[in-house]
């Protein structure tokens, strides 16, 4: 066993199905060649058995005839298919009656071969020729008086069984070989398309991940993994690019804000103690707390991409969570003059993550004040629905064009009238859309530009992913 598991998979398959192939030949040849055996025996006993019975029916005719014993009548009786017999008929004492007297040697025992009302068969050998011997009492005036003994050379039956043999010796060997070069074609050929992947594999790199493997062109196991692995490698792909991607992104947003720092704190070093001076430190300032808030986000985007495991699923009651969300964002709201208005349908309770539900509440109520007209009005409504809770963040502000709908939720996007007029990083609903999937719950906007937006989320009762 320790052997084969050193083997290559192909080697082990020729091996063990060459070896379970030999032993059914083997048995196979086995069981053909003793039940013919028995049949060219069965076949010559029964002759043998015919013609004795022949000459035990002559002695007792001629011996009611009184005409025992009549060696021409016996000749007359004929070994049908028995080619070179040799008969004897002799008394208890074994004086010969009438056949050939080759039977008269020890080796050819009459009498004491013979038992009561059977015939006796065995194989014997003399001056190298085997023969089949049949031995029989005969019985005259109800008294076994003599004993017939009918031989025949087994020649035919011996060559007939050799070349039976001499087949088996030839084609068990030749037909294990023809099966194991089948068998090794047979695999090759199944193995192919797995060493063009392996290949394929191999040449998958960091810098090149657009190599996918072939597929081969039957619907089978190996096609399925085939698939499997492009799929995977598609994935392994996009998640690389969309890496990419942050990273040039991330980067290129904190180019910015360093810059018109690093230009604002020049611009105060040369004009210390003048008014200019204290405007360039709180541009400088508020530019630092937008990279604030931008790390903050892309930190809570880094752990929301590779650490799911680490949410922590607990029962969370949403009207309390909407409450503080409120109290949270009043001081903003205040300041922009923005009424926030929260109507709770009932006392709901989902599993979630509280803290995350939190922070994805509190960036859609920010986006509703912010996008928001001074003034304005922002409404959090909650209550059940289907299976599950329905959050809604409704404002009345600018509302988003549809061309940028399907856009928002990506990562550092910002719709173009936004970027010029309200501070943001565009990672906001990105990291919602991650909280609220992450609740195996839904996000959906609706908008009218110029009448304000409404974001909605549906979270389920049961437990999220
Ligand atoms: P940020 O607000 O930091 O720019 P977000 O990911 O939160 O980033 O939002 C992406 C974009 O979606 C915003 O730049 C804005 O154009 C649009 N948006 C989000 N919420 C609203 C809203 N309530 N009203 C109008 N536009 C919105």
């Amino acid at each position: 066993m320790r052997l084969l598991s050193n083997l290559s998979i192909k080697a082990r398959i020729v091996v063990t199905t060459t070896v379970v192939l030999g032993l059914i030949f083997v048995s196979f040849s086995l069981i053909v060649y003793q039940k013919s055996k028995s049949a060219y025996y069965g076949r010559l006993d029964a002759r043998l058995q015919g013609y004795a019975e022949r000459i035990r029916g002559e002695v007792e005719e001629q011996y009611y005839e009184k005409r025992f014993p009549d060696a021409k009548d016996f000749d007359e009786l004929g070994a049908d298919g028995l080619a070179g017999s040799l008969v004897r008929l002799s008394d208890k004492q074994g004086k010969q009656i009438f056949g050939d007297s080759v039977l008269a040697v020890p080796a050819f025992r009459t009498w004491d071969a013979t038992k009561p009302g059977q015939f006796t068969f065995a194989n014997m050998e003399r001056a190298n020729v085997r023969y089949r011997s049949l031995w029989a009492r005969v019985e005259v005036e109800d008294r076994d008086q003599y004993a017939v003994q009918v031989v025949v050379p087994l020649t035919e039956v011996e060559s007939a069984l050799q070349l039976l043999q001499l087949l088996f010796l030839l084609g068990v060997p030749i037909a294990l070989a023809l099966s194991a070069v089948a068998i090794y074609a047979i695999v090759t050929t199944a193995f192919r398309p797995l060493s063009a992947m392996i290949r394929a594999a191999e040449n998958v790199s960091g810098s090149n991940l657009s190599e996918r493997v072939p597929s081969p062109q039957s619907r089978d196991e190996v096609f399925a993994l085939a698939s499997t692995l492009n799929t995977m490698m598609d994935r392994i792909e996009q998640a690389f690019k969309a890496q990419k991607q942050f990273i040039a992104d991330a980067s290129h947003e904190i180019r910015t804000p360093l810059a018109i720092i690093r230009s604002e704190l020049e611009y105060a070093q040369k004009r210390i103690g003048e008014v200019a001076a204290r405007e360039s430190l709180e541009a400088a300032l508020h530019e630092t707390d937008r990279m604030r808030k931008l790390s903050d986000d892309l930190l809570m985007l880094a752990r929301l991409d590779s650490d799911t495991r680490a949410t922590k699923f607990q029962r969370v009651r949403v009207d309390e969570l909407l409450a503080d969300c409120v109290k949270k964002m009043k001081t903003i709201a205040d300041a922009k003059e923005v009424a926030l208005s929260l109507t709770v349908d009932a006392a709901a309770e989902i599993d979630g993550d509280e803290d995350k539900l939190r922070s994805a509440i509190l960036n859609l109520v920010d986006n509703a004040i912010k996008y928001s007209n001074v003034r304005g009005n922002v409404d959090i409504v909650s209550g059940h629905a289907g299976k599950g809770v329905e959050i809604t963040v409704r404002d009345q502000g600018e509302g988003i064009e549809p061309e940028e709908r399907d856009h928002i939720f990506k990562r550092f996007h910002r719709a173009a009238s936004s970027r010029s007029r309200h501070d943001g990083s565009g990672l906001g609903l990105a990291i919602v859309q991650l909280i609220v999937g992450l609740h195996n719950g839904e996000l959906t906007v609706e908008s009218q530009p110029g009448k304000g937006s409404t974001f909605r989320i549906f979270l389920p009762n049961g437990k999220g992913s």
